[in-house]
């Protein structure tokens, strides 16, 4: 039923805090939950590690504007033996007990996540309108959601009805020597060498300030770290994985280049 989506192998996971005891006492209590933070600073790869931890299947969905919720929860397909209903993710993990992860929830409509309410309290049920069916929640059931309060543009925030449900874990990027550890770890490089990437990446958030969108993830400096062990120089890994995509600012590119140079 829901084998393709059990995790078969521990995914790494570098905790920071106390993440992994209050996600595993939050779920134990079936308290949905927002994992907020900036893009690429572990949110995904903490929630793989809890699924395969608490030996529960994770059903994700990448939220968008144009996800109605027939999307979510499900529809009818016309075959050839006729109309047959096909349960969402959402749906199938209701039923089955799985973990369900939004991926940048306030992507979706507002009109699309009330599907969720009646499962964020206690009757913990999904109703399918088109079939008239109430699913009642697996016992196993929890909702999970994340997104990035950084660039949420004022339309675009959760609604304090949905909002209001939910408890939250805020992340963000991880002190530098646990970063290096991570990257070291992720990309097969000495430490010595991750962490002079991790001082690009503290040089590029300090940046923030001066006008770019958002400093360098955790993910980017996995990136440049994974060209440098596969025999790319430090300054043009880094100018390919993390300075060149951060920004188009001439300005902020050479204030980069000057971060990497730095380092290299
Ligand atoms: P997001 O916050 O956007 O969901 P991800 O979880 O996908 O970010 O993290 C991006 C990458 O950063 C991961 O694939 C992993 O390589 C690395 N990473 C970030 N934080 C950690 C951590 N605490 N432990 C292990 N890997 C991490």
């Amino acid at each position: 039923m829901l084998s393709d989506y059990r995790i078969p192998a521990e995914p790494y996971y570098r905790p920071v805090g106390d993440e992994v005891a209050l996600f595993t006492a939050a779920c134990a209590a079936r308290l949905p939950m927002i994992l907020k933070g900036p893009t690429g600073c572990g949110k995904t790869r903490f929630l793989e590690h809890m699924a395969w931890r608490l030996g529960r299947p994770l059903v994700t969905v990448a939220c968008h504007e144009d996800m109605g919720a027939a999307d979510l929860v499900g529809r009818w397909l016309l075959e050839p033996a006729g109309t047959v209903w096909r349960d969402g993710p959402l749906t199938r993990a209701v039923r089955h007990g799985a973990i369900c992860y939004l991926d940048e929830v306030v992507e979706a409509r507002q009109d699309t996540l009330v599907a969720i309410h009646p499962l964020t309290d206690s009757r913990r049920m999904l109703p399918l309108e088109r079939t008239g069916e109430v699913v009642p929640a697996h016992p196993d059931f929890l909702l999970v959601v994340s997104y990035n309060p950084g660039y949420q543009a004022l339309q675009k925030d959760l609604k304090e009805s949905t909002r209001q449900r939910f408890g939250a874990l805020a992340f963000t990027y991880p002190e530098p020597s646990a970063e290096a550890e991570i990257v070291a770890r992720e990309a097969g490089l000495d430490e010595v060498m991750a962490m002079r990437l991790v001082r690009v990446g503290t040089a590029a958030r300090a940046l923030v300030a001066e006008g770019l969108a958002e400093g360098a993830s955790t993910r980017m400096l996995v990136h440049a770290g994974r060209l440098i062990a596969g025999g790319v120089g430090f300054a043009p890994a880094c100018a390919l994985a993390v300075t060149t995509p951060l920004t188009d600012d001439p300005v902020l590119l050479d204030a980069l280049a000057a971060a990497v140079a730095a380092q290299a």
